[in-house]
């Protein structure tokens, strides 16, 4: 009773002179815990304080409020029974913006409660569980804790949100959205000793979405590296949500021994969970829904004693090394760092529903010529579409024994043994599944058990913080009217929100300043072609951080532009870009873009990245510089400017430069992208401009799915493709050429003849 008396009073006491004080507050809570205090703090000095008295047991509250540049140190010995607490006065309440970061040290330490967001670390990670190298963090958990957006504003430049060191760590429960700029956003680190063999387990956390990073350095979970992969981490990856985990080629990347990765969901992701290196790790009971979403894809396997059980692919697009199911080649004597052989692995009990591409000894080249060994397929359940044979086999697969697997009919398999075929229909059970229907006895010990229950989204990460749903970009706000006359497109923007449409009157437009875009809006003409834009400046339209455009049926003029070389409609702003942004053009005309040389359409800069660019129904005429300049990026480091380039039924009549000028270079595989598909248009007079470096019509450098079919090309510069790495996959055909050159496809590091499917296409010459 004397204490909490005493306690009272202090608290009174410190009442009176709260302002001046702020100090701390001690305060003891219960007779149990007479000797555990409880630190309120509101000042980064306060926190310092506090922190140097903290002893097992204790308490640091952070006052509700905006704390801004705070670089956390968490340091102090905790025991199990009295760890030190670090938490929020009210749970999401607590907000860590600007340049700050949180770096634990010590034993048995707890934080939880704070949210990052609007700003970045200053450092090279956001949550750390060590001091420096030679002070870690044991035993100690960050739970109940929010990353949002928290992205260095420099889109390439690499750091991790949360690295975690030491041993015996939990990171559970919490909320990780929105990583864009280059680095692993949850990577387990064993680069001493002490942080070998760790133990750790990262758990119930929601992974939202993280969009396309364009280059290597967007996976959102690793354990490992190639240089410590033949250590065990013993590592415990469960129940976490991956939601449209997009970065690169790989989701979760595996690169160290006797790691447990369970009962996970990976919804819409791009990628796969790849066991990069290391061995002896289990996959079990996680399930995977790619909802036909492209590069979709499961689990890749690489190594020896692997084991992959009890998973639940569905919906899958992605193939390749992006496949559902993907057993690698090795390399012979491989280094750490290249490919280690397929050794006594075994893949049983998984069920995969249209998911078409299991990819046998895959990657099988010159160099990875070692052939998966004394490996086990077994009682598996596929039911692939369209009774296609959904494997492809690339080398000598006679190391893998398949067993008790059973397939729907399929007119022809090429693994002759292994499999039963036969038809099955498929119902969705409780726990969101699919199963055979009325359970065919023969059925039973095959595929996914009945037992499995994927993890909800509501059950991970915080409850107190929402989770993103569906991203719908254009047209979801108001409709505004806009009149004809100076300036008044500009005026509407400036009012205009997040996906609203500019519905432009008959008339014309003539703008003195450039249109800047940080959010997504629609220039819509009320009647298609009846409204026309001009401006005055060297760009019309410039994309800054969240801008995204729309054009439909409007016409845009260059002729009262400057008379100087380089102008563009749009641009990109100079600087580096977090966000992905979305070009649309459809029912628009584009002239007079020839007031000077190299007047381009689009113009982007380093740095900046377009998840969409769409030419739809339009039609250019007369341009000096390129239509689509996406060649910025020139640094061979495997980055690029755009993922999709999509141009339908659309025409382009004297243009001097490349109607595309698109570039990735370097031999880096971990990008799906770049995209290109051209279709049902029309190219006359296009890349005969005497300052068109490339001498092409269409330059497409890295490329790595291209579609070109059913076009006419007309007096003009030939198309040029590069084939660089990653097996592209080029389709020109039906084309129409006439006093056009042939097409040239060229492999760059490769000795073998190049890939591209050239069908049907038509040279032909006319006067
Ligand atoms: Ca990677």
């Amino acid at each position: 009773m004397t204490i909490i008396s005493t306690h009272f009073k202090q608290k009174n006491a410190l009442r009176g002179f709260k302002s001046a004080l702020w100090g701390i507050l001690l305060c003891s809570l219960l007779f149990s815990q007479a000797m555990a205090a409880t630190y309120k703090v509101n000042t980064k000095e306060a926190y310092e304080k506090a922190r140097s008295k903290v002893v097992a047991g204790d308490t640091i509250v952070l006052k509700n409020g905006v704390w801004r540049d705070f670089e956390i140190l968490f340091e102090g010995q905790g025991t199990v029974d009295k760890p030190i607490t670090l938490t929020a006065e009210t749970k999401g309440k607590v907000i860590i913006s600007g340049l700050s970061n949180l770096r634990l040290s010590g034993e048995h330490l707890i934080v939880s409660g704070l949210v990052f967001k609007h700003g970045h670390t200053p450092t090279s990670a956001v949550i750390s569980y060590q001091k420096d190298k030679h002070n870690l963090a044991n035993n100690s958990r960050v739970t109940d804790t929010v990353i949002d957006n928290f992205s260095n504003p420099e889109r390439y430049e690499v750091d991790y949100w949360v690295a975690i060191y030491g041993k015996n760590n939990r990171f559970d429960h919490n909320h990780l959205e929105g990583k864009s700029n280059k680095g692993v956003t949850l990577a387990v680190r064993l680069n001493t000793p002490q942080s070998q063999q760790n133990n750790h387990r990262i758990d119930h956390n929601y992974f939202g979405p993280r969009s396309v990073l364009g280059s290597n350095g967007g996976e959102t979970l690793r354990v490992g590296t190639s240089h410590y992969s033949l250590t065990n981490s013993f590592t415990v990856v469960e129940n976490n949500y991956f939601d449209r985990c997009d970065g690169e080629l790989e989701i979760i990347s595996n690169k160290a021994g006797n790691n447990v990765i369970r009962g996970n969901v990976f919804y819409q992701s791009r990628g796969t969970l790849t066991l990069r290196h290391g061995n002896d790790t289990l996959v079990e009971n996680n399930v995977f829904f790619g909802n036909g979403a492209d590069h979709t894809g499961g689990i890749r396997v690489i190594n020896k004693r692997q084991t992959i059980k009890n998973n639940y692919l569905e919906g899958l697009a992605g193939y390749r090394f992006g496949g559902a199911l993907v057993i690698m080649n090795g390399v012979p004597n491989s280094k750490i760092n290249r490919y280690h052989q397929v050794e006594d692995s075994v893949v049983e009990n998984n069920t995969l529903v249209n998911s078409d591409h299991i990819q046998l000894a895959a990657g099988s080249d010159f160099e990875r010529s070692a052939v998966p060994i004394r490996t086990h397929f077994k009682r598996n359940l596929i039911q692939a579409t369209n009774n296609n044979d959904p494997f492809t086999i690339y080398d000598d697969i006679s190391g893998i024994t398949f067993d008790d697997n059973v397939i729907n009919n399929h007119s022809e398999l090429q693994i002759k043994t292994g499999f039963t075929q036969q038809a099955f229909e498929l119902t969705r059970a409780d726990n969101g599944l699919l199963y055979p229907n009325n359970n065919p006895q023969n059925l039973e010990s095959v595929g996914v058990s009945r037992s499995i229950k994927p993890i909800k989204k509501t059950d991970v990460g915080v409850s107190w913080y929402p989770k993103p749903n569906e991203f719908i970009t254009f047209d979801h706000g108001k409709r505004i009217t806009v009149k004809p006359g100076l300036d008044t497109i500009h005026q509407a923007l400036e009012q205009a929100k997040d996906g609203d449409v500019l519905i432009l009157n008959a008339g014309e437009y003539a703008m003195s300043r450039i249109l800047v875009l940080n959010k997504a809006v629609t220039l819509a003409a009320k009647v298609a072609g009846e409204a026309k834009i001009t401006f005055q400046r060297t760009a019309l339209f410039e994309i800054h951080e969240g801008g995204n455009l729309k054009l439909d049926g409007v016409v845009i003029s260059g002729a009262e532009s400057p008379d100087s070389s380089g102008n563009s409609v749009i641009r990109t702003q100079r600087k580096s870009m977090l966000s992905n942004y979305q070009l649309i053009v459809k029912n628009s005309r584009i002239v007079d873009l020839d007031i000077n040389h190299s007047f381009n359409f689009l113009s982007v800069f380093k740095g900046t990245f377009a998840d969409r660019i769409e030419i739809l129904d339009s039609h250019f005429k007369d341009v000096t510089g390129a239509i689509l300049s996406l060649s910025q990026e020139n640094d061979d480091y495997g980055i690029y400017n755009a993922e999709y380039v999509v141009i339908k039924n659309s025409s382009f009549s004297h243009v001097g430069g490349d109607l595309v000028d698109y570039y990735r270079g370097g031999t880096d595989e971990s990008t799906f992208g770049p995209h290109f598909n051209m279709s049902g248009s029309t190219l006359i007079n296009v890349g005969l401009g005497k300052r068109n470096k490339s001498k092409s019509a269409i330059t497409l450098h890295g490329v790595q799915v291209t579609t070109i079919e059913n076009n006419k090309i007309t007096n003009s510069l030939p198309l040029r493709v590069f084939h660089t790495v990653g097996e592209p996959v080029t389709k020109i055909q039906s084309n129409i050429f006439t006093n056009t050159p042939v097409i040239e496809v060229q492999e760059l590091y490769s000795d073998q003849e190049n890939t591209a499917n050239l069908a049907d296409n038509l040279y032909q010459s006319k006067k």
